[in-house]
Protein backbone atom coordinates (compact mmCIF):
# COMPACT_ATOMS: atom_id res chain seq x y z
CA UNK A 1 0.00 0.00 0.00
CA UNK A 2 1.31 3.27 -1.11
CA UNK A 3 2.56 5.41 2.07
CA UNK A 4 2.16 9.24 1.90
CA UNK A 5 3.73 11.86 4.12
CA UNK A 6 2.15 15.10 5.40
CA UNK A 7 5.24 16.62 3.88
CA UNK A 8 4.51 14.79 0.72
CA UNK A 9 0.95 16.30 0.18
CA UNK A 10 2.43 19.48 1.38
CA UNK A 11 5.18 20.78 -0.81
CA UNK A 12 7.07 23.83 -0.78
CA UNK A 13 7.84 25.48 -4.32
CA UNK A 14 7.00 27.79 -7.48
CA UNK A 15 3.51 28.91 -9.06
CA UNK A 16 1.56 28.60 -10.88
CA UNK A 17 1.12 24.66 -11.60
CA UNK A 18 1.91 21.74 -9.54
CA UNK A 19 1.61 19.10 -12.58
CA UNK A 20 3.01 21.85 -15.06
CA UNK A 21 5.54 23.77 -12.99
CA UNK A 22 6.65 22.16 -9.63
CA UNK A 23 6.56 18.65 -11.81
CA UNK A 24 8.46 19.22 -14.89
CA UNK A 25 10.92 21.18 -12.50
CA UNK A 26 11.00 18.30 -10.55
CA UNK A 27 11.65 16.13 -13.08
CA UNK A 28 14.52 17.85 -14.62
CA UNK A 29 16.30 17.73 -11.43
CA UNK A 30 15.91 14.55 -11.66
CA UNK A 31 17.04 13.93 -15.17
CA UNK A 32 20.36 16.13 -14.19
CA UNK A 33 20.87 13.28 -11.50
CA UNK A 34 20.16 10.44 -13.83
CA UNK A 35 23.16 12.13 -16.35
CA UNK A 36 25.17 13.63 -13.64
CA UNK A 37 28.39 11.38 -14.15
CA UNK A 38 28.71 12.51 -17.68
CA UNK A 39 27.35 16.47 -17.04
CA UNK A 40 30.43 17.80 -17.96
CA UNK A 41 30.15 15.40 -21.55
CA UNK A 42 26.94 16.58 -22.77
CA UNK A 43 26.54 18.00 -26.08
CA UNK A 44 22.92 18.61 -26.42
CA UNK A 45 19.75 18.45 -24.53
CA UNK A 46 16.58 18.33 -26.15
CA UNK A 47 12.77 18.33 -23.84
CA UNK A 48 9.65 16.82 -25.50
CA UNK A 49 6.58 17.77 -23.77
CA UNK A 50 3.38 15.74 -24.35
CA UNK A 51 -0.72 16.15 -24.20
CA UNK A 52 -1.95 18.32 -21.74
CA UNK A 53 1.67 19.64 -21.01
CA UNK A 54 2.32 20.48 -24.38
CA UNK A 55 -1.17 21.97 -24.56
CA UNK A 56 -1.23 24.55 -21.83
CA UNK A 57 2.34 24.16 -20.63
CA UNK A 58 3.14 27.73 -22.02
CA UNK A 59 0.32 29.15 -19.78
CA UNK A 60 1.34 26.76 -16.93
CA UNK A 61 5.10 27.87 -16.87
CA UNK A 62 6.37 24.43 -17.85
CA UNK A 63 9.11 25.96 -20.01
CA UNK A 64 9.92 27.88 -17.42
CA UNK A 65 10.08 25.18 -14.76
CA UNK A 66 12.08 22.73 -17.02
CA UNK A 67 14.95 25.65 -17.92
CA UNK A 68 15.23 26.90 -14.39
CA UNK A 69 15.62 22.79 -13.12
CA UNK A 70 18.01 22.38 -16.04
CA UNK A 71 20.11 24.94 -14.82
CA UNK A 72 20.50 23.70 -11.04
CA UNK A 73 17.89 25.49 -9.30
CA UNK A 74 15.93 23.76 -6.22
CA UNK A 75 12.05 25.16 -6.66
CA UNK A 76 11.87 25.43 -2.77
CA UNK A 77 15.29 27.39 -1.99
CA UNK A 78 15.36 29.57 -5.58
CA UNK A 79 14.67 33.54 -5.32
CA UNK A 80 11.67 33.30 -6.88
CA UNK A 81 12.11 37.05 -7.64
CA UNK A 82 15.40 36.10 -9.93
CA UNK A 83 13.06 33.62 -12.11
CA UNK A 84 12.28 36.29 -14.66
CA UNK A 85 15.90 37.39 -15.31
CA UNK A 86 17.47 34.17 -15.36
CA UNK A 87 14.81 32.42 -18.18
CA UNK A 88 14.82 35.83 -20.18
CA UNK A 89 18.87 35.48 -20.06
CA UNK A 90 18.86 31.78 -21.11
CA UNK A 91 16.68 32.66 -24.11
CA UNK A 92 18.70 35.84 -25.60
CA UNK A 93 22.15 34.11 -25.51
CA UNK A 94 20.70 30.53 -26.35
CA UNK A 95 22.25 28.96 -23.60
CA UNK A 96 22.23 27.78 -20.14
CA UNK A 97 24.50 26.60 -17.01
CA UNK A 98 23.86 22.85 -17.25
CA UNK A 99 23.12 22.01 -13.29
CA UNK A 100 25.26 25.41 -13.02
CA UNK A 101 28.22 23.68 -13.83
CA UNK A 102 28.89 23.85 -17.69
CA UNK A 103 27.56 25.70 -20.47
CA UNK A 104 25.66 24.38 -23.19
CA UNK A 105 23.94 25.56 -26.13
CA UNK A 106 20.01 25.67 -25.28
CA UNK A 107 17.86 27.31 -27.40
CA UNK A 108 14.25 27.26 -26.16
CA UNK A 109 12.16 27.62 -29.30
CA UNK A 110 14.40 25.07 -30.66
CA UNK A 111 14.87 22.60 -27.62
CA UNK A 112 12.11 22.60 -26.33
CA UNK A 113 8.93 20.68 -28.26
CA UNK A 114 5.44 20.95 -27.65
CA UNK A 115 3.88 18.14 -28.96
CA UNK A 116 0.50 19.09 -28.33
CA UNK A 117 -1.37 15.63 -30.63
CA UNK A 118 0.79 13.50 -28.88
CA UNK A 119 0.27 11.87 -25.76
CA UNK A 120 2.39 9.25 -24.27
CA UNK A 121 -0.10 6.18 -22.65
CA UNK A 122 0.46 6.53 -18.75
CA UNK A 123 -0.44 9.66 -18.34
CA UNK A 124 -1.35 13.07 -20.23
CA UNK A 125 1.12 14.74 -18.65
CA UNK A 126 4.66 13.42 -20.06
CA UNK A 127 7.90 14.90 -20.74
CA UNK A 128 11.44 13.27 -22.14
CA UNK A 129 14.47 14.12 -22.05
CA UNK A 130 17.00 13.77 -24.64
CA UNK A 131 21.00 13.61 -24.20
CA UNK A 132 22.90 13.73 -26.72
CA UNK A 133 27.25 13.50 -25.25
CA UNK A 134 30.32 14.44 -26.88
CA UNK A 135 31.30 10.68 -28.01
CA UNK A 136 27.59 10.80 -29.93
CA UNK A 137 26.10 8.31 -27.14
CA UNK A 138 22.67 8.76 -26.30
CA UNK A 139 20.27 8.89 -22.91
CA UNK A 140 16.69 9.65 -23.07
CA UNK A 141 14.39 9.19 -19.87
CA UNK A 142 10.75 9.72 -19.83
CA UNK A 143 8.82 10.93 -16.81
CA UNK A 144 5.30 11.62 -16.09
CA UNK A 145 4.58 14.85 -13.71
CA UNK A 146 1.02 13.06 -11.76
CA UNK A 147 -0.06 16.06 -10.11
CA UNK A 148 0.51 17.68 -6.70
CA UNK A 149 4.25 17.97 -7.88
CA UNK A 150 4.62 14.13 -7.81
CA UNK A 151 6.63 12.71 -10.78
CA UNK A 152 7.07 9.26 -11.67
CA UNK A 153 9.76 7.83 -13.99
CA UNK A 154 8.19 5.59 -16.87
CA UNK A 155 8.32 1.81 -16.08
CA UNK A 156 7.39 2.96 -12.17
CA UNK A 157 4.08 2.88 -10.59
CA UNK A 158 2.50 5.98 -9.46
CA UNK A 159 3.86 5.91 -5.80
CA UNK A 160 4.88 8.44 -3.78
CA UNK A 161 8.42 9.15 -2.79
CA UNK A 162 8.17 7.96 0.71
CA UNK A 163 6.50 4.26 -0.54
CA UNK A 164 8.99 1.85 1.10
CA UNK A 165 8.19 3.14 4.83
CA UNK A 166 6.04 0.67 6.77
CA UNK A 167 3.28 2.47 8.62
CA UNK A 168 1.66 1.24 11.71
CA UNK A 169 -1.15 2.70 10.69
CA UNK A 170 -1.39 1.90 6.78
CA UNK A 171 -4.32 4.13 4.75
CA UNK A 172 -6.32 3.29 1.75
CA UNK A 173 -9.67 3.97 2.15
CA UNK A 174 -12.09 6.56 4.96
CA UNK A 175 -13.07 2.97 6.32
CA UNK A 176 -9.50 2.26 7.09
CA UNK A 177 -9.20 5.68 9.30
CA UNK A 178 -12.52 5.23 10.87
CA UNK A 179 -11.61 1.87 12.15
CA UNK A 180 -8.12 2.78 13.69
CA UNK A 181 -9.30 6.20 15.31
CA UNK A 182 -12.22 3.69 16.96
CA UNK A 183 -9.68 1.14 17.74
CA UNK A 184 -6.87 3.77 19.50
CA UNK A 185 -9.28 6.63 20.57
CA UNK A 186 -7.35 8.82 18.51
CA UNK A 187 -8.12 11.99 16.38
CA UNK A 188 -7.04 11.72 12.84
CA UNK A 189 -4.38 14.15 13.59
CA UNK A 190 -3.20 11.52 15.91
CA UNK A 191 -2.99 8.36 13.47
CA UNK A 192 -1.49 10.91 11.08
CA UNK A 193 1.41 11.76 13.58
CA UNK A 194 1.64 7.90 14.78
CA UNK A 195 2.77 7.36 10.77
CA UNK A 196 4.82 10.43 10.52
CA UNK A 197 6.61 8.86 13.38
CA UNK A 198 7.92 6.36 10.50
CA UNK A 199 9.86 8.68 8.64
CA UNK A 200 11.03 11.42 11.36
CA UNK A 201 10.60 12.32 14.89
CA UNK A 202 7.33 14.15 16.30
CA UNK A 203 9.60 17.58 16.49
CA UNK A 204 10.65 17.38 13.30
CA UNK A 205 7.41 16.64 11.53
CA UNK A 206 5.81 19.73 13.99
CA UNK A 207 8.73 21.64 12.79
CA UNK A 208 8.36 20.87 9.06
CA UNK A 209 4.77 21.44 9.23
CA UNK A 210 4.99 24.81 10.84
CA UNK A 211 7.61 25.69 8.06
CA UNK A 212 4.69 24.41 5.25
CA UNK A 213 2.12 26.83 7.55
CA UNK A 214 4.88 29.82 7.65
CA UNK A 215 5.17 29.93 3.96
CA UNK A 216 1.57 29.56 3.30
CA UNK A 217 0.63 32.54 5.69
CA UNK A 218 3.85 34.49 4.41
CA UNK A 219 1.84 34.11 0.71
CA UNK A 220 -1.50 35.07 2.09
CA UNK A 221 0.13 38.49 3.61
CA UNK A 222 2.05 38.97 0.22
CA UNK A 223 -0.64 38.34 -1.54
CA UNK A 224 -2.87 41.22 0.02
CA UNK A 225 -0.21 43.71 0.06
CA UNK A 226 1.43 43.17 -3.36
CA UNK A 227 0.23 46.85 -5.53
CA UNK A 228 -2.35 46.18 -7.98
CA UNK A 229 -0.95 44.97 -11.40
CA UNK A 230 -1.64 42.86 -13.89
CA UNK A 231 -0.70 39.18 -13.40
CA UNK A 232 1.45 37.89 -15.94
CA UNK A 233 0.30 35.99 -19.24
CA UNK A 234 -1.50 38.43 -21.30
CA UNK A 235 -4.91 37.84 -20.02
CA UNK A 236 -4.35 41.53 -18.50
CA UNK A 237 -5.86 40.18 -14.95
CA UNK A 238 -5.72 42.67 -12.26
CA UNK A 239 -4.67 41.31 -8.96
CA UNK A 240 -7.72 42.08 -6.37
CA UNK A 241 -6.76 41.38 -3.03
CA UNK A 242 -4.41 44.38 -1.95
CA UNK A 243 -7.57 46.57 -3.31
CA UNK A 244 -9.88 44.25 -0.58
CA UNK A 245 -6.95 44.30 2.11
CA UNK A 246 -7.20 48.46 1.60
CA UNK A 247 -10.79 48.40 1.50
CA UNK A 248 -11.66 46.09 4.37
CA UNK A 249 -8.98 47.68 6.63
CA UNK A 250 -9.00 51.47 5.87
CA UNK A 251 -6.49 53.63 7.59
CA UNK A 252 -5.56 50.64 9.95
CA UNK A 253 -1.46 50.19 10.51
CA UNK A 254 0.22 47.15 11.29
CA UNK A 255 4.28 46.03 10.40
CA UNK A 256 3.89 42.14 9.85
CA UNK A 257 1.58 39.27 9.51
CA UNK A 258 0.71 38.96 13.46
CA UNK A 259 -0.56 42.51 13.52
CA UNK A 260 -2.41 42.33 10.57
CA UNK A 261 -4.30 39.25 11.58
CA UNK A 262 -5.07 40.61 15.26
CA UNK A 263 -6.42 43.78 13.42
CA UNK A 264 -8.32 41.41 11.37
CA UNK A 265 -9.69 39.55 14.24
CA UNK A 266 -10.76 42.69 15.74
CA UNK A 267 -13.46 43.40 13.05
CA UNK A 268 -15.86 40.87 14.57
CA UNK A 269 -17.73 38.34 13.53
CA UNK A 270 -20.00 39.45 11.41
CA UNK A 271 -21.30 36.76 8.65
CA UNK A 272 -20.03 38.84 5.35
CA UNK A 273 -17.39 40.37 6.85
CA UNK A 274 -15.72 36.17 7.69
CA UNK A 275 -16.95 35.97 4.13
CA UNK A 276 -14.97 39.11 2.58
CA UNK A 277 -12.22 38.10 4.17
CA UNK A 278 -11.62 34.55 3.42
CA UNK A 279 -12.63 34.99 -0.24
CA UNK A 280 -9.87 37.47 0.13
CA UNK A 281 -7.52 35.17 1.67
CA UNK A 282 -7.88 32.43 -1.37
CA UNK A 283 -7.43 35.43 -3.80
CA UNK A 284 -4.17 36.46 -2.31
CA UNK A 285 -2.74 32.94 -2.50
CA UNK A 286 -3.55 32.36 -5.92
CA UNK A 287 -2.31 35.62 -7.21
CA UNK A 288 0.72 34.89 -6.16
CA UNK A 289 0.45 31.31 -7.27
CA UNK A 290 -0.42 33.04 -10.57
CA UNK A 291 2.52 35.32 -10.64
CA UNK A 292 5.43 32.67 -10.03
CA UNK A 293 5.22 33.20 -6.39
CA UNK A 294 6.54 30.92 -3.46
CA UNK A 295 3.51 28.85 -2.81
CA UNK A 296 2.53 25.16 -1.31
CA UNK A 297 1.14 22.55 -2.91
CA UNK A 298 -2.04 21.75 -1.21
CA UNK A 299 -2.63 19.48 -2.89
CA UNK A 300 -1.63 21.23 -5.72
CA UNK A 301 -0.59 24.92 -7.31
CA UNK A 302 -4.08 25.99 -8.57
CA UNK A 303 -5.93 24.69 -5.63
CA UNK A 304 -3.10 26.44 -3.50
CA UNK A 305 -5.48 29.19 -2.22
CA UNK A 306 -8.41 26.83 -0.43
CA UNK A 307 -6.33 24.99 2.51
CA UNK A 308 -4.87 28.71 3.78
CA UNK A 309 -7.55 30.47 3.51
CA UNK A 310 -9.46 27.90 5.71
CA UNK A 311 -6.91 27.19 8.10
CA UNK A 312 -6.61 31.56 8.08
CA UNK A 313 -10.46 31.68 9.07
CA UNK A 314 -9.77 28.77 12.11
CA UNK A 315 -6.89 30.95 13.01
CA UNK A 316 -8.29 34.54 13.16
CA UNK A 317 -12.03 33.92 13.72
CA UNK A 318 -12.82 30.69 15.16
CA UNK A 319 -9.60 29.97 17.68
CA UNK A 320 -6.60 31.55 19.20
CA UNK A 321 -4.07 30.81 17.05
CA UNK A 322 -1.32 27.73 18.42
CA UNK A 323 1.00 25.49 16.74
CA UNK A 324 -1.32 22.61 17.86
CA UNK A 325 -4.40 23.77 15.98
CA UNK A 326 -2.26 24.86 12.86
CA UNK A 327 -0.62 20.94 13.25
CA UNK A 328 -3.90 19.09 13.65
CA UNK A 329 -5.47 20.82 10.57
CA UNK A 330 -2.54 20.35 8.48
CA UNK A 331 -2.07 16.56 9.23
CA UNK A 332 -6.03 15.94 8.87
CA UNK A 333 -6.51 17.71 5.69
CA UNK A 334 -3.37 15.69 4.36
CA UNK A 335 -4.95 11.87 5.02
CA UNK A 336 -7.75 13.40 3.12
CA UNK A 337 -5.66 14.28 0.03
CA UNK A 338 -3.47 10.86 0.16
CA UNK A 339 -6.91 8.97 0.08
CA UNK A 340 -7.68 10.71 -3.08
CA UNK A 341 -4.40 10.46 -4.43
CA UNK A 342 -4.61 6.62 -3.36
CA UNK A 343 -8.14 5.75 -4.75
CA UNK A 344 -8.41 8.46 -7.63
CA UNK A 345 -6.35 11.31 -8.48
CA UNK A 346 -5.26 14.62 -7.70
CA UNK A 347 -4.35 15.40 -11.08
CA UNK A 348 -6.67 18.38 -13.46
CA UNK A 349 -5.20 16.15 -16.42
CA UNK A 350 -6.32 12.96 -15.35
CA UNK A 351 -10.12 14.26 -13.63
CA UNK A 352 -10.37 18.12 -13.93
CA UNK A 353 -10.82 20.03 -11.24
CA UNK A 354 -12.77 18.32 -9.02
CA UNK A 355 -9.28 16.59 -8.52
CA UNK A 356 -8.06 20.20 -7.58
CA UNK A 357 -10.26 22.52 -6.02
CA UNK A 358 -12.60 19.70 -5.00
CA UNK A 359 -9.67 17.63 -2.98
CA UNK A 360 -8.37 20.58 -1.30
CA UNK A 361 -11.96 21.70 -0.48
CA UNK A 362 -12.72 18.49 0.87
CA UNK A 363 -9.42 18.30 2.89
CA UNK A 364 -9.99 21.54 4.10
CA UNK A 365 -13.07 20.85 5.52
CA UNK A 366 -11.77 17.40 7.68
CA UNK A 367 -9.39 19.27 8.87
CA UNK A 368 -11.11 22.53 9.98
CA UNK A 369 -14.04 19.85 11.58
CA UNK A 370 -11.39 18.08 13.76
CA UNK A 371 -9.82 21.57 14.88
CA UNK A 372 -13.70 22.94 16.02
CA UNK A 373 -13.83 19.75 18.04
CA UNK A 374 -15.90 17.32 15.82
CA UNK A 375 -15.87 13.56 16.26
CA UNK A 376 -13.86 11.29 13.43
CA UNK A 377 -17.34 10.71 11.62
CA UNK A 378 -18.40 14.16 11.56
CA UNK A 379 -14.26 14.93 9.70
CA UNK A 380 -15.04 12.31 7.03
CA UNK A 381 -18.95 13.44 6.72
CA UNK A 382 -17.05 17.57 5.92
CA UNK A 383 -14.53 15.65 3.52
CA UNK A 384 -17.60 13.68 1.56
CA UNK A 385 -19.70 16.64 1.93
CA UNK A 386 -16.99 19.45 0.52
CA UNK A 387 -16.17 16.95 -2.21
CA UNK A 388 -19.65 16.16 -3.15
CA UNK A 389 -20.59 19.08 -4.48
CA UNK A 390 -17.67 20.01 -6.88
CA UNK A 391 -18.29 16.56 -8.55
CA UNK A 392 -18.18 16.62 -12.25
CA UNK A 393 -16.40 19.96 -12.16
CA UNK A 394 -14.15 20.64 -14.85
CA UNK A 395 -11.04 21.98 -16.08
CA UNK A 396 -10.62 24.69 -18.81
CA UNK A 397 -8.52 27.25 -17.94
CA UNK A 398 -8.63 30.45 -19.94
CA UNK A 399 -5.65 30.87 -22.27
CA UNK A 400 -3.56 27.89 -20.96
CA UNK A 401 -3.23 30.30 -17.77
CA UNK A 402 -3.77 29.50 -13.92
CA UNK A 403 -5.97 32.79 -13.36
CA UNK A 404 -9.49 32.19 -14.59
CA UNK A 405 -11.43 30.45 -13.03
CA UNK A 406 -9.16 29.08 -11.06
CA UNK A 407 -8.17 32.08 -8.48
CA UNK A 408 -12.01 32.81 -7.88
CA UNK A 409 -12.56 29.08 -7.71
CA UNK A 410 -10.20 28.90 -5.02
CA UNK A 411 -12.47 31.48 -2.43
CA UNK A 412 -15.46 28.76 -3.56
CA UNK A 413 -13.77 26.07 -2.51
CA UNK A 414 -12.94 27.76 0.11
CA UNK A 415 -16.25 28.79 1.56
CA UNK A 416 -17.86 25.73 0.63
CA UNK A 417 -15.30 23.57 2.96
CA UNK A 418 -16.57 25.82 5.92
CA UNK A 419 -19.75 25.23 4.45
CA UNK A 420 -19.91 21.57 4.68
CA UNK A 421 -17.24 21.23 7.83
CA UNK A 422 -20.44 23.69 9.68
CA UNK A 423 -23.56 21.51 8.23
CA UNK A 424 -21.13 18.21 9.08
CA UNK A 425 -20.75 19.26 12.97
CA UNK A 426 -24.48 19.98 12.88
CA UNK A 427 -25.40 16.51 11.54
CA UNK A 428 -25.16 12.84 13.10
CA UNK A 429 -22.77 10.89 10.49
CA UNK A 430 -24.60 7.76 10.74
CA UNK A 431 -27.70 9.06 8.68
CA UNK A 432 -25.50 10.23 5.79
CA UNK A 433 -26.39 7.94 2.91
CA UNK A 434 -23.12 8.97 1.09
CA UNK A 435 -19.58 8.16 2.73
CA UNK A 436 -16.33 9.74 2.02
CA UNK A 437 -14.87 6.61 0.55
CA UNK A 438 -18.11 6.33 -2.29
CA UNK A 439 -17.51 9.69 -3.16
CA UNK A 440 -13.95 9.46 -3.57
CA UNK A 441 -14.97 6.24 -5.84
CA UNK A 442 -17.49 8.74 -7.68
CA UNK A 443 -14.62 11.57 -7.96
CA UNK A 444 -12.82 8.52 -9.85
CA UNK A 445 -15.38 7.50 -12.14
CA UNK A 446 -16.17 10.81 -13.71
CA UNK A 447 -12.95 11.48 -13.91
CA UNK A 448 -12.39 8.60 -16.23
CA UNK A 449 -15.49 10.01 -17.82
CA UNK A 450 -14.90 12.94 -18.84
CA UNK A 451 -14.38 14.03 -21.91
CA UNK A 452 -10.42 14.82 -22.21
CA UNK A 453 -11.02 18.44 -23.41
CA UNK A 454 -12.34 18.94 -19.86
CA UNK A 455 -8.96 18.02 -18.37
CA UNK A 456 -6.68 20.68 -18.74
CA UNK A 457 -5.95 21.07 -21.96
CA UNK A 458 -7.76 23.89 -22.68
CA UNK A 459 -9.41 22.74 -24.93
CA UNK A 460 -13.25 23.36 -23.94
CA UNK A 461 -15.94 24.87 -21.83
CA UNK A 462 -14.74 28.65 -20.74
CA UNK A 463 -11.08 28.37 -22.45
CA UNK A 464 -13.38 28.04 -26.36
CA UNK A 465 -16.02 29.83 -25.18
CA UNK A 466 -14.99 33.46 -23.60
CA UNK A 467 -13.65 35.47 -26.57
CA UNK A 468 -10.14 36.50 -26.38
CA UNK A 469 -8.55 38.32 -28.73
CA UNK A 470 -4.83 36.72 -29.68
CA UNK A 471 -3.01 40.05 -28.31
CA UNK A 472 -4.75 39.82 -25.10
CA UNK A 473 -3.58 36.46 -24.82
S1 LIG B 1 -9.47 25.10 -13.66
FE1 LIG B 1 -9.04 24.13 -11.67
S2 LIG B 1 -7.82 22.33 -12.16
FE2 LIG B 1 -7.78 23.65 -13.96
S3 LIG B 1 -5.90 24.86 -13.75
FE3 LIG B 1 -7.59 26.04 -12.84
S4 LIG B 1 -7.59 25.48 -10.64
FE4 LIG B 1 -6.34 23.95 -11.73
Amino acid sequence: MESISVLDMFKIGVGPSSSHTLGPWKAAQTFLQAISKKTEQVKRIEVQLYGSLAKTGIGHGTDVAILMGLSGYDPETVDVDQIEKTVSHIRQKKQLQLAGEITIQFDPDAHLIFLKDEILPFHPNGLRFLCEFDDCSLQKETYFSVGGGFVVQEGEDDRSESEDVLLPYPINSAADISSYCNETGLPISGIVLENEKSWRSEQETRDAVMDIWNVMSNCIYRGCHTAETYLPGGLRVMRRAARLNNRYLPEQSYDNYQEWSEVIRKGGQDFSYIQNWVSCFALAVNEENASFGRIVTAPTNGAAGVIPAVLQYLVTFKNDYSQDVVFRFMCTSSEIGSIFKKRATISAAMGGCQAEIGVSSSMAAAGLTECLGGTVDQCLMAAEIAMEHHLGMTCDPIGGLVQIPCIERNAMGAIKAITACHLALQSEPKDAKVSLDGVVDTMWETAQNMNSKYKETSDGGLAVNIPISLSEC
